[in-house]
């Protein structure tokens, strides 16, 4: 899976060509998982490009910054626009916006004070997550064998590259065994989430998903499906899930910047319903892709344009 490039990388309030965007190997975030960071779809429009939900990733991304004393030496109008401008500087259309704030060189050693506050924020071109099929045919995923991380040893409301170690284990671990993606477990035996994607469960016509003591992070999909589902007049609501929902719930399926909506067509190789993509899953899907690609109305300002002056401007200054 190699990337595509794109032209300029933003660190620090400077443009970086793309190769040149390094940072030093005794910087304290290689070594002890110190960054937090976002990850933002923008989608191509009738308008131009729009970047789905950037304000509230903002905002997540400096409360993540919160929890672990971070202070982020810009503030937050400044990284909306540097979100922006790094779609059109690098002349997106459809793209992946990852903002990291990391604790940067100083000295080694676990403790972070006096370790610089580093931002970067890059914007490139990405595809479907889980591949082209999945989104229509849905995937196949198991429960992992390792739970997710507990309430009071890692903080989940924070996107920290930390917690991506967990992530890590449980997608090895589907990857090795045959699977597109393990669903956690928290410490107590509930359902929580994905490596990297919120869980619903469509159970007798009502949409149920854990909660945020189930050692989740609060998705802005997530959140976008709660809406969605309100305005489809589909009862959706935060439950306690045990293990066994998975393999008896109507349909099951995943929300997240990276998956979008995904049907979950079986677990631990039991099916889901039939096996397919179930009408509540489908439902939301197309009230998704209608909101992100502004072909339904923007009703909730959920669309951050990127100005076509901008982009030329931007582009020129960058010359
Ligand atoms: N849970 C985890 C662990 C994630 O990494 C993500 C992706 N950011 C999500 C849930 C979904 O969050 P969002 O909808 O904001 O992308």
């Amino acid at each position: 899976m190699a990337m595509t490039k794109s032209d300029k990388i933003w660190m620090n309030g400077d443009w970086v060509a793309w190769d040149d965007a390094k940072i030093h190997v005794l910087s304290h975030v290689a070594h002890y998982g110190s960054s937090v960071f976002e990850g933002i779809r923008c989608y191509a429009t009738r308008n131009g490009p729009a970047i789905f939900r950037l304000d509230d990733h903002i905002k997540r991304l400096f409360n993540s910054a919160k929890i672990y004393r971070m202070e982020i030496p810009f503030d937050r109008e400044q990284l909306t626009k540097a979100c922006v401008d790094a779609v059109a500087i690098n002349a997106l259309e459809e793209c992946y916006i990852r903002p990291l704030v990391y604790r940067g060189y100083a000295h080694v050693g676990v403790n972070p004070i006096g370790t610089p506050i580093d931002v970067a924020i890059a914007a490139y071109p990405w595809g479907k997550y889980l591949g082209e099929d999945a989104l229509t045919k849905g995937v196949a995923v198991k429960v992992g064998s390792w739970a997710r991380i507990a309430p009071n040893t890692l903080p989940s409301l924070s996107k920290a590259g930390g917690n991506y170690l967990n992530s890590q284990l449980l997608k090895l671990e589907a990857i090795e065994d045959g699977y597109a993606e393990a669903i956690a477990l928290d410490v107590n035996g509930y359902v929580s989430e994905g490596s990297g994607e919120n869980l619903f469960a469509v159970v007798n016509g009502e949409i149920l998903t854990p909660p945020s003591h189930a050692s989740i992070l609060l998705g802005i999909t997530r959140d976008t499906v709660f809406t969605l589902a309100q305005d489809l007049g589909i009862k959706v609501r935060e439950a306690i899930l045990p293990r066994e929902i998975l393999y008896i719930a109507d349909e099951l399926f995943f929300s997240g910047t990276a998956v979008e909506v995904t049907p979950v067509t079986s677990v631990d190789r039991i099916k889901v319903g039939n096996g397919e993509r179930g009408p509540v899953t489908r439902a939301i899907q197309d009230a998704f892709f209608a909101a992100v690609r502004g072909e339904s109305a923007d009703r909730h300002g959920w669309l951050a344009h990127v100005p076509r002056r901008a982009k030329a401007a931007v582009g020129a200054a960058a010359r």
